[in-house]
Order: C-alpha cells, then structure tokens, then sequence
C-alpha cells in the first residue's frame, strides 16, 4: 500500500474535468470565454488553525472553505482546487481518518460545485499540514481588491463576528458553555460564495484575522483610515452574552470568514439590495476617512486600546 493506492482510494473519486482522474503529471483547466483565473492558498497546520482531535471531516471543509472566502473577496466564482498533504507518521491519522476527511471534501464538493485537480501526498516528521491552492474565475478586470476604498465611503461586514473566536475558546476549554452551535462556527465557517459586487463596493476581503487587523489591510492598501463602531457590530445573542468576560476575544477574533467590504454611499442601496436577495446579513460598522490607521469606537465614542491586535501568524 503506497502512496499510488493512498490516492487513488481517497482523492480519485474527487477529481473532476480536467484531472484526468489523477493519472498524469498534472491536470488541465478551460476558462470561459472573457474570463480570466483568479487563484488563492491556504495552509492549515494541525495545533495552529485546527485542533488534532476536531472530526477529519470538519477539518476537510474548514480547508475548503477558508479558501472559497478568499474567493469570494475577490468576488471570483470557485471551479477547481489543489490539495496538498503531509502526513505525520505513526500518528492517528489513518485510513479511517483519510476516509472521514475525503467524505467532508466530498460534501463540500457538491455543496460549492468545485472539484479537485490535483495535488501531492507526502510523509513527514512535523504536524500535519494541509494545503489547497483553490483555482476560480472572474469576468477580465472585474476582480474585487483591498486598495479602492475612499474617504466617505461606509464600512460592511457580512454576518455576524465572534462566533468561531468564541468557539475555539469552548475547544481550548476558556470558556464554558453548553452552545455547540460557537463550536460548530469554529470549525465550519460560511464563506459568502456567489455574491456580485463588482462595480458596487470599492474595496474587499475576508476577516480571517479579525475585524481590526483586516480593516487595517485595507486602510493601508487604499491609503485611508477607518473607524469602526462597536456598538454597530453584529453580534448575536450566543455571542453578546459573553461581552463583559470576552469583549476583546470578541471584537478581536479570527476565523469569521465574513466579508469586508467599503462602499460609496451612492451604492449603498444596490448593495443592501444585493445582499437581501442572496440571503446574506449585511450591517454597516463603521467609516472611512482621510488619514491613515484603524480605531475602533466604543459606545461613549472614546477610541479603544486594546493589548492586541488580531491573530498574529509568526
Ligand atoms: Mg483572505
């Protein structure tokens, strides 16, 4: 039982058009007319972005769709992906393992219309780390970016926050409650696929790290300075209970994979639209201005310090 049999058992049944069921050096990919690729990576190592003990098939669709939301702030339609595998050895991640985590990429599979391409499987001393390169495509030119928001523009995010941050906190057992439904948040994110915001926000991307470090990308990118306002910030009740313990793991936390956007006010109605109409909650948090930096507001309007600024990778 080699690598060959390894692939063949748990990804073949996943490859799609292009992929030539697995068999070659590499894989094809065709593009619509007047389209152009749109491609995006993301790693997950085990201990840093999941826990050794989440379901293998949780894990595969956190994977999935951590990189579908980048996707999605780049207003790109998902098609394809890659997946790349280090697997530790003489740990639990067996042929059970394997046949759980292909079972949630299946899932999520169907759920998002994209099919595997291709990708490499290797043994190895560290963690176990997971890789997806995921292949999209756009209309050419109609890419949405970090770099377009202007002063006067208004501040969205789509859903709520601080649900998954919560979440990891019941995982780390920091927080004790019997809601499953932060935990569930935590490691099955909803990435915002199939909205099209091209020509109405100026600026986009997904909070992974949280709110405040996100906007500070796209302040910087665009050359503007934001204000958010805590008191317009989605929370829902699971969430608002645990203000006064977690404020700052709330207002801070990652792993929301909700979209950032900034919009001209002249837009604001078409997107608000655009939004009810694909289901998606839609809040405005804060503002754009001129000058540089992020602050984030609380309900006196005094700026708030906080000890951090978001997750910080290295
Ligand atoms: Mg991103």
């Amino acid at each position: 039982m080699g690598e060959f049999d390894f692939i063949a058992r748990h990804f073949r049944p996943l490859a799609g058009p292009g992929a030539m069921e697995l068999r070659n050096d590499g894989a094809t990919m065709a593009l619509p007319a007047g389209e152009e690729l749109v491609l995006s990576s993301d790693t997950m190592v085990e201990g840093l972005h999941f826990l050794p003990d989440d379901p293998a098939g949780t894990i595969a669709r956190k994977l999935l769709r951590c990189n579908l939301s980048d996707l999605a702030a780049m207003g790109s339609r998902p098609r394809h992906y890659m997946l790349n595998v280090s697997v530790p050895l003489g740990r639990h991640y067996d042929e059970a393992w394997f046949t759980e985590f292909a079972a949630g990429l299946a899932a999520d599979q169907k759920q998002y219309d994209i099919s595997l391409l291709g990708g490499d499987t290797t043994g190895s001393p560290s963690p176990l780390m997971l890789n997806v390169t995921i292949l999209g495509s756009v209309r050419r030119g109609q890419v949405l970016r970090r770099d377009g928001a202007r002063a006067g523009d208004g501040v969205w995010i789509t859903g709520s926050l601080g649900r998954a941050a919560l979440g990891l906190q019941i995982r780390l057992g920091k927080l004790a409650t019997g809601d499953t439904s932060l935990v569930e948040a935590y490691r099955i994110p909803t990435p915002r696929t199939g909205l099209s915001l091209y020509g109405i926000v100026s600026a986009a991307m997904d909070i992974s790290d949280g709110l405040l470090q996100d906007s500070g990308h796209i302040a910087e990118e665009s050359g503007v300075a934001i204000t958010l306002f805590e008191e317009k910030l989605p929370l829902v009740p699971e969430v608002a209970a645990h203000m006064t313990t977690h404020r700052e793991i709330i207002l801070l936390g990652g792993d929301d994979y909700e979209l950032l956007l900034t919009c001209p006010a002249a837009s604001e109605d078409a997107l608000q639209a655009h939004c009810r109409q694909h289901g998606v909650p839609l809040t405005k948090v804060g503002m754009v201005t001129e000058g540089k930096g992020v602050t984030m507001l609380d309900r006196q309007h005094a700026p708030i310090n906080f000890s951090r600024t978001g997750w910080q990778h290295f």
